[in-house]
């Protein structure tokens, strides 16, 4: 069986992209180590961000620069390791995050974000899945004046962008959330148009039966080589569980495997400044004291507590550190030390917390497009902080891009080719 399209990665990109293909009337494959939904569009923080206006840029001022270098800070922390590793791309990311590059980058990013929740809906009205999603916001909390008040000129700005937002003082964030101590708060913002999703990886397997209904096929095994024959047809040969070796033949072939999307590029000749942003996740167990109904962001402290089918979730902001590196929970005790006097969290669901990689570009855009030399090979990935919000207008937009059809958003700005690939 000959395939129109072999999709790798069936994370929230990778499925989207899948389902909008199958949809097309392409006859799809799509290639997992895992199940879909299973990395780090499993352990996210559910958000589908309209708000996410803003691609989050590194610190410019040397103030700030010298509050992350003692690496105790409870929104990022950093290895050696990794700022070894990853030194072009980071050193990229922050001459990228200077304010003229930054105002061109929020632009490009901004035709992609404002798409999110319309794209989402279509997948989720297709598959069934309104009650994985809560359309009622969540909210922004914040402990001092001065950064309140950034964030509120933020928050204008970003209005002309199509996002709502309403500021809300202490007490009316109470009547919102009664269990949460606002006690050390001053105020906060609610993104209203934003929306959260109570179980991330069951929306991606959601995505995924709707796709496999549209018959579309998923197989369980680890992509090992790619390669173009001499008639342009796409071989992929991939290892099963058991150690079995198969290949798959397709007219098209889209790399769409999150953080590890450059293993797979670089065989073929392509490397992009990709770098992984780690965090973290804990649950705790949810009774009357500690229920909550929407997703709350410590802004100044970097955390965020959602309500979750598996209890409430706990997760970090960053940490810069290698895709394998072990797992150091310094940062995510920190965090639980603050957030425990926000939100009683007495009993942890799991025995260990999860970690997962954020796929971040140097230029804090994700790469959607063609390949430059290889005919019919695509790339989609690199969606950093936002990659569970951005899959369905990604999934979009690459079926778009195969079928040659109408570009709904320039993709231009998004192209491999501008890392010179
Ligand atoms: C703590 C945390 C909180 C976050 N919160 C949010 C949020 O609220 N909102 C938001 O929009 N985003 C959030 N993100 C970011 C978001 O989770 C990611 O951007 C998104 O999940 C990336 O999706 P993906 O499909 O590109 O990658 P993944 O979900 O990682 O999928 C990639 C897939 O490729 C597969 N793969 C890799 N290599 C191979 C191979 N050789 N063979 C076969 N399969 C392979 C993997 O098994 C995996 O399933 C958060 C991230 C973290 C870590």
């Amino acid at each position: 069986m000959q395939y129109d399209v072999i999709v790798i990665g069936s994370g929230m990109v990778g499925t989207s992209i899948a389902w909008h293909l199958q949809k097309n009337n392409s006859k799809v494959l799509v290639l997992d180590k895992k199940a879909p939904g299973e990395e780090t569009s499993y352990g996210n923080a559910g958000l589908i961000q309209r708000e996410a206006v803003y691609p989050k840029a590194f610190p410019r001022q040397m103030s700030e620069i010298l509050k992350v270098l003692p690496n105790t800070r409870t929104d990022i922390r950093y290895r050696w390791s990794a700022l070894f590793n990853y030194q072009s791309a980071l050193y990229q990311y922050w001459t990228n995050s200077t304010p003229n590059k930054l105002t061109k980058i929020e632009d490009e990013w901004a035709t992609l974000i404002e798409h999110c929740t319309s794209e989402h809906d279509v997948m989720i009205q297709a598959s069934g899945a309104d009650d994985l999603v809560r359309k009622g916001g969540w909210f922004e909390i914040y402990r001092t004046q001065e950064k309140f008040d950034y964030a509120i000129k933020l928050a204008e700005r970003a209005a002309s962008k199509g996002v709502q937002y309403k500021l809300l003082t202490p007490e009316e964030l109470k009547a919102y959330e009664p269990n949460v101590n606002f006690d050390e708060f001053i105020g906060g913002i609610h993104w209203q148009n934003s929306w959260q999703v109570k179980n991330p990886s069951r929306l991606v397997k959601t995505y995924a039966k709707s796709f496999e209904a549209m018959q579309g096929e998923i197989k369980q095994a680890n992509v090992k080589t790619i390669e173009q024959n001499d008639e342009g047809i796409w071989q992929v040969t991939v290892e099963n569980n058991s150690g079995e070796m198969t290949t798959y033949t397709s007219n098209h072939v889209v790399i769409a495997a999150g953080p590890w999307s450059t293993e797979l590029t670089r065989p073929l000749g392509y490397d992009f400044p990709l770098f992984p942003m780690r965090g973290y996740h804990q649950h705790f167990k949810v009774d009357e004291a500690n229920r909550i109904g929407h997703s709350l962001f410590d802004a100044e402290k970097g955390y965020l507590m959602g309500p979750m089918d598996q209890g409430i979730r706990i997760t970090t902001g960053a940490e810069m550190t290698t895709l394998n590196a072990p797992k150091n929970f310094g940062q995510l005790e920190a965090v639980l030390k603050i957030a425990k006097n926000v939100l009683p969290l007495e009993e942890a669901v799991e025995s260990e917390a999860w970690c997962g990689s954020r796929p971040c570009m140097s230029d804090m855009k994700p790469v959607i497009g063609p390949a430059a030399r290889h005919p019919n090979l695509w790339f989609a990935f690199g969606h950093a902080h936002q990659g569970f919000t951005l899959g369905p207008a990604t999934g979009r937009l690459v079926q778009e891009m195969i079928n040659d059809k109408p570009l709904y958003v320039d993709a231009t700005p998004f192209s491999a080719q501008r890392f010179g690939n």
